[in-house]
């Protein structure tokens, strides 16, 4: 047999997703490696084709229908028939998409990147195969290379699972449902049921808990839980789980019928059932058994501070990895690892701080996270070296609205100090605005800010983030 071909590079990306594209294009780009990436789907991965993209354009088609609501207290004549097309979203949500998968490629092809499609695996430790998306098979090695694969959702153990959809399938759907749960209770599940509830659809939240967000502060998984509550959804508390989905009539949109048996004998029908209940890693086509790549019991691979695996010149970044599963920490990770790789010497150590991370859930209202919670923030300095202000209000864009619609729409601030100088170790937000508000925020608390930095900062007014630099 005629010896297999092995194409060399410098370095190899597997996944052209956030953190694969952010590392290819630091070592291509600014350094000139010779770097191929393989792509087994469309590029941009998760957050451009069926994550936070689509999903944000699909917050914003939804918050246009509550500020529609809004208007009528602001003298506005909004019919009562306000019609909303959703496949003319769809659609153009659809070819927005179209053109950043373009973009990503040209990108990557201005800066000398060879784009492969197809699936990856191992052969050898420095030594992948791919799978041809247009047919055969071709092998390639690097000194460098980088698993950036990502994850997909997890579907539970549930007889008729797959009737359901994960957020995957959220941004095939062409109709708002009129009735559909969501079991889950973190980021995707308070997200995805937020849009659909503010267009109008009878929204059915399944959580084990008693509050959504659990990993968040104690004030967000409160007022959150509340607000859905007040305008709505239905959450289901201490829920027991599903022991079966039934298909009770196939078809499209509202067409289609599930019946939902739960645990405790409980039956609900719905046009569609969302499984948000978390993420895995795309690892098993890898043949990772090959490198001596280890991962833990998730299936996550292991990585140090520098992102090596515990395979030479063999890394791993991004959502594999299960560190923070948000798009900037995959692309500036994998920069990092970028410049480390083919930087110069003084790059050498480059690596990502994971510390005081922002985060936003897109939820309705947003919900803005940075540094630790209330309990995290006391196990690890102690009680007594911990001060909290704590401010709730209602934003000056509901003042018009009666006193119990102003009710439901709160906004909350929490700073978590510590020490004697009290250095700002957390802040929590949510309300109106708080996505844009935070990210300035956040450049203060990991430049280490303390309540006095606040304080010296000059208020901007009337804004809601004014409260921020005023909290007593
Ligand atoms: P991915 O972006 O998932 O890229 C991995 C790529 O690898 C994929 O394109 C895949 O096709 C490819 N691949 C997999 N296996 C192989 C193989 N064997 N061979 C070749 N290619 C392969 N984060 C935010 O910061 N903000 C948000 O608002 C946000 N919203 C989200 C909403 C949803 C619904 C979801 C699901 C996620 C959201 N995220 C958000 C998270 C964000 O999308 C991920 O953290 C990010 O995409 C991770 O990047 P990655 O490079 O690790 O993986
Ligand atoms: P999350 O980890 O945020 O939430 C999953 C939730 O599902 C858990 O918190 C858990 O809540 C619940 N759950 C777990 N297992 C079960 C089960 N068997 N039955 C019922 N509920 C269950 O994962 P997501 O899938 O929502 O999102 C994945 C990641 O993607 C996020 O962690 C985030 O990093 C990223 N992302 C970021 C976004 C952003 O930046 N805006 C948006 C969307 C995703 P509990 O323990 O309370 O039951």
């Amino acid at each position: 047999m005629a010896p297999v071909e092995v194409k060399e590079y410098d370095y190899i990306v597997i996944g052209g997703g956030s953190g694969g594209s952010g590392s290819a294009r630091r070592a291509a780009g600014w350094y000139g490696a010779k770097t191929l990436i393989v792509e087994n789907g469309r590029a941009g991965g998760t957050c451009v084709n069926v994550g936070c993209v689509p999903k944000k354009m699909t917050w914003n088609f939804a918050s246009i229908n509550e500020n529609i609501h809004i208007a009528e207290h602001y003298g506005y004549t909004i019919p009562k028939d306000v019609k909303i097309d959703y496949g003319h979203f769809k659609r153009a949500r659809d070819a927005t998409i179209q053109r950043l998968n373009g973009a990503y490629e040209r990108n990557w092809n201005r800066e000398g990147i060879d784009l492969i499609h197809g699936k990856a695996k191992f052969v050898e430790p420095k030594v992948i195969e791919v799978d041809l998306q247009d047919g055969g098979k071709a092998r390639y090695s690097a000194k460098h290379i980088l698993i950036a694969v990502g994850g997909r959702p997890s579907i539970p153990d549930v007889k008729g699972a797959e009737h359901g959809i994960t957020s995957d399938g959220f941004f095939e759907i062409e109709d708002i449902p009129r009735k559909w749960a969501v079991v889950g209770a973190g980021y995707i599940a308070v997200e995805l049921a937020g849009v659909m509830a503010a267009v109008g659809a009878e929204t059915h939240m399944f959580i084990r808990g008693e509050t959504m967000l659990r990993k968040f502060d104690p004030m967000i998984q409160k007022t959150m839980t509340q607000r859905y509550e007040d305008v709505g959804i239905h959450i289901h508390k201490g829920h027991k789980g599903f022991k079966e989905v039934q298909l009770i009539r196939d078809g499209k949109g509202n067409d289609k019928l599930l019946k939902l048996i739960g645990n405790d004998g409980e039956e609900i029908e719905v046009n569609e059932v969302l499984w948000a209940i978390g993420r895995q890693p795309e690892v098993e086509a890898l043949n990772l058994g090959v490198t001596g790549v280890k991962t833990d019991e998730r299936g996550h691979i292991i990585v140090d501070e520098f992102q090596n695996t515990s395979a030479e010149g063999i890394y791993a970044l991004g959502d594999v990895t299960g560190q923070a599963e948000l798009t900037p920490v995959a692309i500036a990770a994998g920069r990092q690892l970028g410049s480390r790789l083919f930087g110069p010497p003084e790059l050498k150590n480059a690596k990502l701080s994971y510390d005081n991370i922002p985060t936003v859930v897109f939820a309705h209202p947003e919900v803005g996270t940075v540094g630790l919670t209330e309990p995290e923030a006391r196990q690890r300095y102690g009680d007594d070296k911990i001060k909290v202000y704590h401010t709730r209000f209602t934003a000056m864009y509901y003042d018009l609205l009666p006193a119990e619609e102003k009710k439901k729409n709160p906004t909350e601030m929490k700073i978590i100090c510590a020490g004697p100088e009290e250095k700002v170790v957390g802040l929590h937000i949510l309300g109106l605005g708080v996505g844009e508000m935070l990210q300035g925020f956040g450049v203060a608390i990991k430049m280490g800010a303390t309540k006095q930095d606040f304080d010296s900062c000059v208020a901007i007014h009337p804004t809601s983030a004014e409260e921020l630099v005023t909290m007593r």
